[in-house]
């Protein structure tokens, strides 16, 4: 098989990459493929699909909200259904945490971001059902819980539906004539010299190198650009090539509850329009909830960090005590309503986090493009990402994010990179 571009993983990275590299030339073959039966099943449609433009760096923040405009377009006037709910993120924070981020929360209200500073007593009329402040209580000082001093609320942020969202691309990309093949796994990628001189042990150091496409459980594919979009399972086809990834996987566990004693929490005053829980962070170990409204039940994660090991998991699973012996004892301090009730459901994916500066990571070698380390906010930065990943195969400097706004894209490259420090980051 051959074509122009061959996509490798239909997760939202290769999905909106492909798209714009039809879009942009519908002349050229392209072809996505990935091992799975269907796009999105790796970590895209295990995602909690947050989205936030509330960042504090302009490279973060001009991902974020240029796709979240378009993916607002693909609602409104494109007509899919990807269930995008603004209710709004809240961050609570407790005096010092609030101090050392003022310049930084500052900085977003000056560069327009819609954030709204809450102090104790507000956040105390809005979210009734949260306890915040533990006075003397033992306990509380015992598991080194954060009193509640402020909330900062991001109002161009809620929750969408990221598998709807991942085939919402896969189907424009089809529509404009673009190829797709499941169940298709590349084994290896293919590196052979740009001159070939039939001698064996080729390529030797002194040739020119190129990928000119991959083997997989399905036979030999030949692309004059191949582009790695798989996520956490990057480094398995990159290591061996010599290329780096700059990411590592690890485990993100999911909980989701229904349950009537609970339905205090999920109601708030005056923060949305649903009068429903925004995604909110607490202000210790990175427990953040949401409602989820489509279902009517609540989703808790944890966006912990040391010790949780490092590892690549093909089917990363939930641990049933990371809730009941962990989470637990420090969200039903906070919310109490949470006594005694346990999750119906829980899951579990894979971050593919850069630890240097948890910003995806896009970069070109002679027929190769890298598109990943998506990080914790891969999808809410998936339309721009694509942009950017095309631009690169264009050969621009400068891609064209949905509005209008420029891009430079080498900011997201190694060798020229560009990014500012991030202080919101779950
Ligand atoms: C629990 C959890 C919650 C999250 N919450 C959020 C959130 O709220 N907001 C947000 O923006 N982001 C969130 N993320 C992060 C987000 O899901 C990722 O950044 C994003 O999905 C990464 O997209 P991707 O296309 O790089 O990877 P993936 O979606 O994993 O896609 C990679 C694809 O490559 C395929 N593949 C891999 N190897 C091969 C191979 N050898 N051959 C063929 N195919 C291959 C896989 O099958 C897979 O489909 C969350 C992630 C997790 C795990």
């Amino acid at each position: 098989m051959e074509c122009d571009i061959l996509v490798v993983g239909a997760g939202i990275m290769g999905v909106t990459t492909a798209y714009y590299l039809k879009k942009r030339d519908p002349s050229k073959k392209i072809l996505i493929i990935d091992k799975y039966a269907g796009p999105g099943q790796g970590n895209s449609a295990k995602s909690e699909g947050g989205y936030r433009n509330m960042f504090t760096s302009d490279t973060n923040y001009l991902l974020a909200d240029t796709s979240l405009d378009f993916f607002l377009h693909m609602q409104e006037e494109m007509g899919y259904d990807i269930k995008m709910d603004p209710i709004g993120y809240m961050w609570l924070f407790n005096e010092d945490q609030f101090t050392s981020l003022k310049g930084a929360i500052d900085h977003m209200i000056n560069r327009g971001i819609e954030v709204v500073v809450y102090d104790r007593s507000e956040i105390e009329k809005m979210i009734p059902a949260l306890v915040t402040d533990f006075g003397e209580d033992e306990e509380a000082e015992i598991l080194g819980l954060k009193n509640i001093d402020y909330g900062v609320f991001g109002k161009k942020c809620g929750s969408l539906d990221a598998d709807a969202l991942v085939r919402a691309y896969e189907a424009e990309f089809i529509k404009l004539g673009g190829k797709v093949q499941y169940n298709t796994e590349v084994k290896r990628i293919h590196v052979k010299p740009e001159m070939e001189l039939g001698i064996p042990g080729e390529p030797f150091v002194w040739q020119k190198k190129v990928i000119t496409g991959v083997d997989t459980n399905k036979g030999e594919i030949k692309a004059g650009t191949t582009v790695i979009a798989c996520g956490v399972w990057a480094s398995e086809l990159l290591d061996p090539i010599g290329l780096d990834s700059f990411m590592k996987p690890k485990k993100r566990q999911l909980f989701a509850f229904k349950d009537p004693k609970i339905e205090p929490v999920m109601k708030t005053i005056g923060l949305n329009s649903e009068g429903a829980l925004p995604l909110t962070i607490l202000p210790i170990a990175g427990i953040l909830l949401k409602s989820e409204l489509t279902e009517g039940s609540i989703w808790l994660g944890c966006a912990d960090w040391i010790p949780r090991k490092f590892e690549l998991e093909e089917d990363p699973q939930a641990e049933e005590d990371y809730y009941t012996n962990n989470v637990y004892h420090a969200l039903v301090m906070y919310f109490p309503n949470f006594e005694d009730v346990r999750p119906m459901n829980s899951w579990a994916g894979q971050y593919a986090i850069n630890s240097f500066d948890e910003t995806p990571v896009i970069y070109k070698e002679e027929g190769l493009i890298y598109v990943g380390a998506g990080s914790g906010s891969g999808i809410m930065k998936g339309d721009a990402l694509g942009r950017i990943a095309a631009s690169l195969y264009f050969g621009e400097e400068e891609a064209e994010l949905y509005g209008g706004q420029k891009f430079r894209v080498a900011d997201l490259g190694v060798h020229h990179r560009k990014i500012e420090p991030e202080k919101f980051v779950i």
